[in-house]
């Protein structure tokens, strides 16, 4: 399933274009679909038709698949940058899950069988939606089987799973019956088990997270995809975080944007002390959005050592999640109260931006990138 360079750079030099044309004529409806979706259990139905006419959810693909490239083929880091942070920007909750359903079809990419990532281009093609559930409690996802080749029966429960009702292909992290971690692509028809989490999440409410439980359900040995340990494979496992960060920017953006906004309409704009907020929050804005960018080609680029990737992404990440903090805090001391008015649209962004920047292992994503640059230089993503 790969595309040499120069494929991959032609067929999305020839895609873009139309790709971005359609997807920013559907930017007014996904912002409008935003605010309707702040309830619990809410999904951006319209967002992922939206994405889907305009190519989006294909064009992760290779594109010897019929895709092509974005965020799998290293000529496509940037595209899908910019395609995500265009959706972030739009409705965060509905960039949670175009960035799953990335997430999921690279994954297939990189470790699925020829047969299995074809299934998977077909499947896009018939209209499925992928997602990525890892995340579990006590009950975690298990599987056993009788024998190799046997199918796999399961048990356990994955929870904060973007889509609980309405990813169709899931792809799920599996405890195997000798304890390893293995992936497994479970489609979902008249079987799905879903279901709200005990409590609401404050933000994010649009992306329907929630408890899926597996148990019960038997699946085809084939199901499972790579080897033992394969997800949690270096540098991948720490370089995806790029494509989260970049609709974090995009949330960035929207932000920044109302914020600006907002002092303007109330003649505040002018005012030296909110000109110094407005020119924290744009230092914060592309901060965010130079590291994103490095992130985003050292991760998918084919040249730089496994060890320097993640540690990039990690720091990288981090620098993220401070500017996005910086810029809440920002909006909240120059816009005060207004900013806290429940249904406006700032309040919203603010509350899903703060939900969404809450990424796993925060402490230890900086200390271990830390460690690795400690005496050593980042590398140049724009080197030759
Ligand atoms: C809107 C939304 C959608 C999501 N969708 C999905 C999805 O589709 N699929 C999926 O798999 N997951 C999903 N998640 C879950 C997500 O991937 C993370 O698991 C979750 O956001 C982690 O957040 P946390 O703050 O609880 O992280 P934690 O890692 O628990 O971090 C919380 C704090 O504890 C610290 N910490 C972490 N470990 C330790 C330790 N051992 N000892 C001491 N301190 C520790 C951290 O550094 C941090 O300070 C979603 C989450 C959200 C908010």
């Amino acid at each position: 399933m790969t595309t040499t360079p120069d494929t991959a750079a032609t067929s999305i030099a020839l895609f873009e274009p139309a790709l971005f044309d359609r997807l920013r004529a559907s930017l007014p409806e996904i912002e409008a679909e935003a605010g309707r979706c702040d309830r619990d259990g809410a999904f951006p139905e319209q967002g992922i038709a939206l994405l889907r006419e305009a190519g989006a959810l294909s064009a992760p693909l290779p594109a010897t698949a019929g895709g092509f490239g974005l965020g799998t083929e290293p000529a496509g880091a940037l595209g899908m940058l910019r395609l995500l942070r265009l959706v972030g920007a739009a409705n965060l909750s509905l960039g949670r899950l175009f960035e799953g359903h990335v997430n999921a079809l690279k994954l297939l990419v990189r470790y699925g069988t020829a047969v299995q990532a074809q299934g998977a281009a077909n499947a896009v093609r018939d209209g499925a939606l992928f997602g990525i559930w890892v995340t579990e409690g006590t009950d975690g996802l298990r599987y056993t089987q009788d024998v190799p080749g046997a199918p796999l029966r399961l048990e356990g429960a994955k929870l904060f799973a973007s889509g609980a009702a309405q990813v169709t292909h899931p792809l799920v992290t599996a405890r195997s019956p000798d304890g390893d971690t293995r992936m497994m692509l479970v489609p979902l028809r008249d079987d799905r088990q879903a279901s709200a989490m005990p409590a609401s999440l404050a933000g994010m409410r649009g992306a329907c997270t929630g408890r899926h439980d597996f148990s019960g359900l038997v699946r085809p040995a084939d199901a499972l995809v790579g080897a033992p340990g394969d997800y949690l494979r270096q540098p991948e496992f720490s370089a995806g975080a790029w494509r989260g960060m970049a609709v974090a920017l995009g949330g960035i953006d929207r932000l920044v944007s109302l914020f600006c906004t907002g002092l303007a309409s109330r003649g505040r704009d002018n005012n030296p002390h909110q000109q110094v907020r407005i020119g924290e929050a744009l230092i914060a804005q592309e901060t965010a959005a130079l590291w994103t960018r490095k992130a985003a080609l050292v991760a998918e680029g084919d040249r730089f050592d496994p060890a320097d990737v993640a540690a990039t992404v990690n720091l990288a990440r981090i620098a993220c999640e401070t500017a996005g903090l910086d810029v809440i805090r920002l909006v909240q001391r120059g816009l005060g109260l207004s900013a806290f008015l429940a249904g406006s649209e700032v309040e919203r962004v603010m509350r899903d931006l703060a939900t969404y920047l809450r990424q796993p292992a925060p402490d230890e994503t900086l200390v271990e990138g830390a460690a690795w640059f400690a005496g050593r230089t980042l590398p140049d993503a724009d080197a030759a």
